[in-house]
């Protein structure tokens, strides 16, 4: 195998959602000309193929017998990044309050992990031999999906400080009052964070960013300048 050109850097962003985490995650690969793979969309594109299918979310083993069965194929352009389950486009019909409710359930089943962890893996090792590195972001990518990342970030905020920003990005879409998605939001988090197997976690050598008082733009700039400080190291 080639060695990876020295800017390939491979960057884990993990965090729970709220964090300002996706908007984060794709305007710093844009910038510094890095792939982007959101890989909360693969376990929502997972989730809706479930639900499409009548396969009952709730049934560990039921979504273990058809977890191989959709293809999902993720692009990684940061400034147009696209979700295809079986080659129909999935970004929309994963957004929705209903896959939301059961991404959790599905995400926790083990069989579910291995086959996703395994595609994020290959696009990772793709985008580091092509020579141009990518940021990977979702809950468990610094400690089980590339605990080898050259730079790991833990995004936090506070609870109130997440609902507000996903109620806002609900707004238009979907009505949602900050009370109700503030619930939804802390159900979620804790099935994340309590399930067995690969739980929302911060890797030991994450570097913490407590986003709750920064602006998008100054979270933005303080990863950009972890990426480049890590790329200055490589050289
Ligand atoms: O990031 P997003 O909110 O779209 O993620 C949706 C869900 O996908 C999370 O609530 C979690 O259950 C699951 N997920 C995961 N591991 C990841 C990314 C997302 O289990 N790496």
């Amino acid at each position: 195998m080639e060695t990876a050109a020295p800017t390939a850097v491979t960057v884990a962003i993990d965090g729970p959602s709220g964090t300002g985490k996706s908007s984060t995650s794709k305007a710093v690969a844009a910038k510094l000309g890095l792939r982007y793979l959101d890989t909360g969309a693969q376990y929502r594109a997972i989730t809706w193929w479930m639900i499409t299918n009548g396969i009952d979310t709730d049934d560990p083993q039921a979504v273990a017998l058809a977890a191989g069965k959709p293809v999902i194929v993720s692009g990684t352009d940061p400034f147009a990044p696209t979700i295809t389950v079986d080659g129909l486009d999935a970004s929309g019909p994963i957004r929705t309050r209903e896959v939301t409710a059961k991404v959790s359930a599905v995400s926790a089943v083990p069989e579910v992990r291995v086959l996703i962890t395994e595609l994020q893996r290959s696009i990772a090792a793709e985008a580091a031999d092509g020579g141009e590195g990518i940021l990977v972001e979702g809950r468990d990518i610094g400690i089980t999906v590339l605990p080898d990342a050259d730079l790991k970030v833990f995004l936090t905020a506070s609870p109130e400080a997440r609902a507000a920003r996903r109620s806002g990005e609900l707004r238009g879409k979907e009505a949602a009052d900050l009370a109700a998605t503030k619930e939804a939001l802390i159900k979620r988090d804790a099935a994340d964070s309590g399930r067995k197997t690969s739980p929302l976690a911060k890797a030991a050598d994450a570097v913490e960013v407590d986003t709750t008082d920064l602006s998008l733009d100054q979270v933005i700039e303080c990863v950009v300048t972890l990426v480049e400080e890590k790329r200055a190291g490589r050289k």
